[in-house]
């Protein structure tokens, strides 16, 4: 018999970066898994967001950690420093940029995936099957053929750029990945909106394409890519002799959450050959709601998605997700031979396609298990309710702005992002955010609209209810009048932060 033998050798020192003590350990784990629940649970106690004191900012200017400190010593280090000063979009009053709210049921799933720590960057594993079930269940949503592929990647920055990569390489062909874009490369043109997310230009730049290749198309009033001036942009490029190679349309503005007419785009890219990509970072999963699904008309007939889980879909930072429609193409984007990630039929190193195939990431976390456990303990019919009632939540917001003199509606409301003011000058309405944000009673962005300030709420949180955006008005009101009324300022956050 080859009965393998295990030896019992002398530890020479412990080496095991385990406890030593097993069951203080666990007491200490029960404790940050409670406080953490309690924290969750009892969110409203706390300020939205607080400034972060110098004196506590300058503990974490120290030397590096050489020896060893209690695991409850930084434990209450991270309690007393670290989470009281946290960007506060746990909380229901925040309402800047476009945060999700998270929830319990994602925190312990990324518990769970810690404790597993698997890498899916390949190899055969049951993890791997997790994030290829969510690939089919994100092809269902979005009516892509059986050949679809997808990947869960940091954001949607980052599935933006993989985009462009694969609509790249789709135009210049697999061998630009060798001998670099060259001339025809040189001459490849994007197009996009005016309103799109920064991170598209960006894009462009970082695939070493530019850029200035990249064309930002006027808007219509509702911040939609006028469709005409974009056919006249292509025909012109043409003309001159560029190449066209990919549009990327906006399910979800950053600014207003306007959603570009995906079916005129869809058509358009078709008859020119060109490769449709969508950011819908947040409004992509407006699929998910029956009432709002319409909106997104178009988007099934895309190359390629991006989208955010953290967003709308409240899975815990960070879930981005990129599908592509040919996962042949999407493939040929990224993949590589190497001799030591060698595909076997079996063993461990089956199971290919393997997640490394189809981005630049090799090692990869298990951002599948939060995301899974949100859809499957919630189900998309909740979530997509959750969806639904913060876009009403921003119409029950414009209802107040539109009801109240002192404030003004700076642009419609499409989904769920209100941008209004002040009556009084930016600069005034620009204190009035900083005042609010610096209370804890709410935290609202800003933008600029056709050249004027506005105070941006993102309704995203699952927690926001009508009480916060009554919240937020008020606030709103009486900053403005301290601010704006007779010129009275008070550098204190006044009492209204009591709640
Ligand atoms: C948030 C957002 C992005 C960027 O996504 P990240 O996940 O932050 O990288 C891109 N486009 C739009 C429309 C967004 O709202």
């Amino acid at each position: 018999m080859n009965e393998i033998v295990r030896k019992t050798q002398p530890t020479v020192t412990h080496a095991s970066l385990d406890p030593q003590d097993w069951n203080e350990f666990r007491a200490l784990a029960h404790r940050m898994l409670d406080e953490t629940i309690d924290s969750i649970a009892n969110v409203r106690a706390r300020p939205v967001w607080q400034p972060i004191p110098e004196d506590v900012r300058a503990t974490f200017r120290t030397d590096v950690p050489r020896g060893p400190s209690g695991l409850a010593d930084v434990y209450r280090e991270f309690s007393e420093s670290i989470a009281p000063y946290a960007t506060g979009n746990v909380h229901p009053g925040f309402m800047g940029w476009v945060h999700g709210g998270g929830t319990a049921v994602g925190m312990l799933a990324e518990m769970l995936a810690a404790g597993l720590n698997a890498n899916l960057g390949g190899r055969d594993h049951m993890p791997i099957e997790v994030e290829r079930q969510i690939v089919d269940w994100m092809r269902r949503l979005f009516e892509f053929p059986e050949g679809a592929s997808g990947i869960f990647v940091t954001g949607t920055s980052m599935a933006n750029l993989m985009a462009v990569l694969v609509a790249r390489t789709s135009a210049l062909g697999a061998l630009a990945r060798q001998y670099g874009i060259g001339n025809d490369g040189a001459l490849l043109t994007a197009y996009t909106s005016q309103a799109a997310h920064g991170c598209i230009s960006r894009a462009m730049d970082i695939a070493g394409l530019g850029s200035d290749a990249l064309r930002k198309i006027r808007v219509d009033a509702d911040h939609r890519i006028d469709v005409a001036a974009l056919r006249a942009q292509i025909a012109i490029d043409r003309e001159v002799g560029f190449k066209p190679f990919l549009v990327t349309a906006s399910a979800g503005t950053v600014d207003i959450g306007a959603i570009d007419d995906l079916k005129s785009l869809a058509q358009l890219c078709r008859e020119e050959g060109i490769w449709f990509h969508v950011d819908g970072a947040f409004g992509a999963l407006a699929i998910l709601s029956p009432e709002l699904a319409p909106l997104l008309g178009g988007i099934e007939l895309a190359d390629s998605i991006a989208l955010d889980f953290h967003k709308w879909g409240q899975v815990p930072y960070d879930a981005g997700f990129l599908l592509v429609r040919d996962g042949e193409q999407h493939r040929q984007a990224f993949a590589q031979p190497a001799a030591y990630l060698r595909r076997e039929a079996r063993g461990l190193a089956a199971g290919a396609v393997w997640p490394c195939d189809l981005g630049p990431d090799l090692s990869r976390g298990f951002r599948a298990l939060k995301t899974w456990f949100t859809l499957k303990t919630f189900g998309t019919e909740r979530l997509g309710t959750v969806i639904a009632r913060s876009c009403a939540l921003a119409k029950y917001l414009e209802t107040r702005v539109l009801a109240e003199p002192r404030l003004e509606l700076l642009a419609p409301v499409n989904l769920n992002i209100v941008c209004f003011r002040y009556r009084a000058a930016d600069e005034i309405n620009r204190e009035i955010v900083a005042d609010i944000q610096e209370s804890g009673i709410a935290a609202p962005s800003s933008t600029m609209l056709d050249g004027t300030f506005a105070i941006r709420a993102a309704i995203v949180n699952h927690r926001t209810d009508e009480g916060d955006i009554d919240a937020l008005v008020s606030a709103v009101l009486e900053f403005g009048a301290r601010r704006g009324g007779d010129g009275l300022i008070e550098v204190e956050a006044p009492p209204l932060a009591a709640q």
